[in-house]
């Protein structure tokens, strides 16, 4: 048997140690069902010391006991001072250390002397000295100290092969740092580094702290900030909203009790869209991009180069990022590996390649086709109803539930229709369908009437798809077996090849979503013709309600004329919805 030797990834905010047991990674839970240990120590009041959650927790209310955020320090000669003694940061980061390995031996049964630690690619040579250090205080020999950014492309790419160079994005609560590296025959390479030690999630958290004190001293006239339970509380409140804009058009920062005015309770409760929140956050995601290029001119490189992105932290798993790193590059950054966990399962990969163990890649499951629907949108100046809106991204680890929010687009309507499509290309009519259904009795409202619709694919590939009216909660679904299987294979390729003989000898425009919109195919035509005769349709029998008895006569024969030519030939019923569109307008008049 090969010895052990564990992996650690040592966090500025969280900790992780993992180790590969039968060839596959595995990140050691510090507790039933969670694998991430706050990196924070606190000493109790009997004197006891807390690692983690209870050490996270006894720092609102003691913080001169505690100590967190210990390795922006390391390296510098300074004490820090907790529960009135001195420590070294080297000390500090030992607890921590000390207690991933008493965590490890209890979960293996045996022994743990050996760790693999990572760094940011930045430290200095006194910086990875201390962590060395810090290793050998916990009882941890420190057979490797290895750069974050290569743990990640280790647990990305072990296995897989191929030379190639990637940029490994990784925004965690505080920090941000971005990495170009070459990969190649399993050897990582970092050719340059770039960050900023005081950016990340938590920033993102500050904003919507931020907007519920303005809310609550506009609406309630009180200045939370002078209230340091009530402002911790919106603080855990801040980011679960956060974590919900994630995956959900809107999240509300609810708190009952928050606070006290003049004997009577406040209680907060304060809707947020994800289109405010991003505009809140866009100034950190612009920065960021801008280290990005820093770090590519200091390889020498430019986007053209990139192979891969690989995301790694928790804060990037805001959609804001995933955009704006695919509209810069124009591929979609990889999400696959847990972004908490892939550095640990990194470096439990380099530690079983030291120990000599076998080491298999990482595995995930993951959707390997996009999943979305369609909407109406402005394409190159004319209103196109197809326009497509991926929910669920290639690749994206399942089980996962993603919504978004859409909008009515005529006063009055109480119906909308909802298509599933499984593809990739901006004009939903190139992708398949694979299933449809209405939601109808919306209430009576003018246009923008809110519906949020939800994709949640589950382990066995079953897409259940629902939709529902934001004021009323009326809702309405499908559920769709076998979507991930259904249509590979032999299907996928004859729709592919069916769709690449419409588009062949046809120009591509600059960017592939308006040219795919703008030339449309034959077959396109004339669906999109019965989807405006159904709109004439609809907005006729609005106008019958009003209508006086002559016209609303004529309307009817309209109806009827489109009707009887819905399945006919397409300049039969072009004439007919001439016919009416001509009484429309003059009844609008
Ligand atoms: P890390 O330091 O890598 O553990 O990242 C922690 C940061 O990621 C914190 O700011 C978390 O609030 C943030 N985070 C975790 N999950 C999500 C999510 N689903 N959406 C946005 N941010 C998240």
């Amino acid at each position: 048997m090969s010895e052990i030797i564990v992996g650690i990834d040592l966090g500025t905010t969280n900790s992780e140690v993992a180790i590969v047991r039968e060839g596959r990674v595995e990140v050691i839970p510090v507790a039933p069902g969670v694998r991430i240990l706050p990196s924070v120590v606190s000493v109790a009041d009997d004197g006891t010391l807390l690692v983690g959650d209870a050490a996270r927790n006894q720092y609102v209310l003691h913080p001169e006991r505690s100590v967190r955020s210990i390795k922006r320090r390391m390296g510098e000669y300074t004490a820090v001072q907790m529960a009135g003694k001195d420590y070294s940061p080297q000390e500090i980061s030992a607890m921590i250390l000390r207690r991933l390995r008493d965590i490890a031996e209890a979960h293996i049964g045996e022994p743990v002397a050996k760790a693999v630690i990572t760094v940011p690619a930045y430290f200095s040579d006194a910086q990875r000295q201390a962590t060395r250090e810090a290793g050998e205080i916990a009882g941890l020999e420190v057979v490797r100290i290895i750069n974050e950014p290569t743990a990640a492309a280790l647990a990305y790419e072990h296995g897989h092969g191929g030379a190639r160079k990637a940029l490994v994005y990784d925004l965690g609560g505080g920090t941000f740092d971005v990495s170009v590296v070459n990969l190649e025959s399993e050897v990582v390479e970092v050719l340059a580094s770039h960050g900023n030690n005081h950016l990340g999630g938590d920033d993102f958290d500050q904003k919507l702290i931020d907007f519920a004190i303005a809310h609550l001293q506009a609406q309630h006239g009180v200045d939370i900030r002078q209230h340091a339970q009530a402002m911790a509380r919106l603080q855990q409140a801040a980011e679960a909203a956060k974590v919900t804009l994630s995956d959900e058009p809107y999240a509300t920062l609810a708190e009952e009790y928050l606070l006290e005015r003049d004997g009577l309770p406040i209680h907060l409760s304060l809707e947020i869209s994800r289109q405010h929140y991003e505009e809140m956050i866009e100034p950190y995601v612009a920065e960021t991009l801008e280290a990005v290029h820093v770090s590519l001119s200091g390889a020498g490189l430019t986007v053209a180069d990139i192979d891969e992105i690989l995301l790694v932290g928790g804060a990037t798993r805001t959609p804001l990022v995933q955009h704006r790193l695919e509209r810069e590059f124009g591929m979609q950054p990889r999400a696959e590996v847990d972004p908490d966990l892939c550095v640990a399962m990194g470096a439990a990969i380099q530690a079983g390649v030291v120990a000599g163990t076998q080491v298999s890649a990482v595995l995930v499951d993951v959707t390997p086709y996009t999943f979305g629907t369609s909407a109406l949108q402005y394409v190159n100046g004319e209103m196109y109803p197809y326009f497509y809106v991926p929910l669920i991204r290639k690749n994206t680890p399942i089980p996962v539930s993603k919504s978004e929010g859409f909008c009515t687009v005529f006063d009055g309507q109480s119906r909308v229709d909802i298509n599933v499509y499984q593809g990739e290309d901006p004009d939903a009519l190139n992708n398949i369908e694979i299933g449809r259904f209405t939601i109808e009795g919306l209430r009576e409202a003018p246009a923008g009437n809110q519906l949020i619709t939800t994709f949640s694919l589950d382990l066995n590939g079953i897409l259940q798809v629902t939709a529902r009216e934001k004021d009323t909660g009326l809702l309405q679904s499908i559920t769709i077996d076998n979507a991930i299987s259904r249509f590979t294979g032999d299907k996928l390729a004859e729709a592919r090849h069916r769709i690449d003989g419409l588009f062949r000898d046809q120009e591509t425009g600059a960017d592939g979503r308006s040219a795919a919109g703008a030339a449309a195919s034959p077959v396109d035509d004339s669906r999109r013709q019965r989807v405006e005769a159904a709109a004439l349709i609809e907005k006729a029998e609005r106008l019958l309600a009003t209508a006086g008895t002559e016209d609303a006569e004529d309307l009817v024969n309209g109806i009827e004329a489109i009707r009887d030519h819905m399945d006919g030939p397409d300049a039969d019923l072009k004439t007919a919805m001439d016919a009416l569109a001509d009484l429309l307008y003059y009844l609008d008049a």
